[in-house]
């Protein structure tokens, strides 16, 4: 029965319905290989403009610079990408297995350094400010995203929280079975972190390109329109609920992706709830049915 999903049962499944439940966690050393990786992709920005985390990433190259090497391109797969994602971490994860000496006594030595206990405590801080804002507006955005979508909300999601300079927001995949995101950034306007946390969880609720390549066409435009949507409720609509204020929605400050299809997607969204119908599939009919938004 839980699986089971026929808009005749929306109505009723609302009334049971458990929720998104977030929950909020730092993995040490995920965050580690996270904070490498991420500066590897940019590191003339970060000795510009951030000492101690480039400080840290310097340090721990020259610990290493082969494990560093693997901590940060990954090791069994391609090495060609930078690694920052939970994919380059269970990789990071068999080398530990393949060679747990050498691994564990690096990243150990990297725990006990200064730097790394200062980003973990701005990390733990961040965590524990995004965690209050997210419960703070959890009633409120929940009632909305339900009634504006008609899906049935139950799902356990892990928020994988990394430090708040790294600038990430993105789906991971499951982790030990668990969908999960990954979230570290400092709000840049009110409420930010809850307005792209419910983005980020949302697409839990459509099909999205994770570990599994091979996506036709299709899918790929599939995608981009639930894209739309995800944007339309989250960025737009739970911004303008929380803020109230136009000047923070996205099209405003250049945030969000697809800008030509959003200022198609704008009218039907009106549309849509005008005609009081909320269902998010009709809405997706509503989308793909224009070519300004495909
Ligand atoms: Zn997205």
């Amino acid at each position: 029965m839980e699986n089971y999903r026929d808009e005749n049962i929306v109505t009723i499944a609302k009334a049971v319905t458990r929720g998104v439940s977030l929950d909020f966690e730092v993995n040490e050393d995920f965050l580690i290989m996270h904070t490498l990786g991420k500066i590897r992709g940019a590191p003339i920005y970060y000795e510009k403009n951030d000492p101690l985390l480039f400080s840290f990433y310097e340090h721990a190259k020259s610990v290493s610079p082969s494990i560093f090497d693997l901590v940060t391109l990954g090791s069994n797969k391609d090495k060609t990408r930078i690694g920052y994602s939970f994919e380059r971490y269970h990789d990071w994860e068999d080398t530990f297995n393949d060679a747990p000496g050498v691994m564990r006594a690096y990243v150990a030595s990297l725990k006990r350094d200064a730097r790394f206990a200062k980003i973990l405590s701005e990390t733990l801080e961040r965590a524990r400010e995004c965690k209050a804002q997210w419960e703070n507006n959890y009633d409120a955005t929940k009632a909305t995203v339900e009634a504006l979508t008609g899906l049935d909300l139950d799902k356990n999601i892990s928020v994988y929280i990394t430090h708040p300079r790294l600038n990430c927001g993105k789906v991971i995949e499951t982790v030990n079975g668990v969908p999960s995101v990954n979230w570290g950034m400092n709000d840049l306007w009110p409420n930010y972190t809850t307005v792209y946390l419910w983005h980020e969880a949302l697409h839990w609720f459509f099909e999205h390109p994770g570990l599994h390549d091979k996506w036709t066409k299709e899918d790929i435009e599939k995608f981009n329109i639930d894209h739309v949507i995800i944007q339309l409720i989250a960025d737009y609509e739970l911004a303008l609920q929380l803020n109230g204020d136009a000047n923070y929605l996205p099209h405003k400050t250049g945030e969000w992706h697809f800008p030509k299809a959003m200022e198609k997607a704008l009218p039907i969204w009106n549309r849509y709830k005008e005609e009081g119908v909320l269902n998010v599939y009709r809405l997706r009919e509503m989308l793909s049915a224009d070519k300004g938004v495909r």
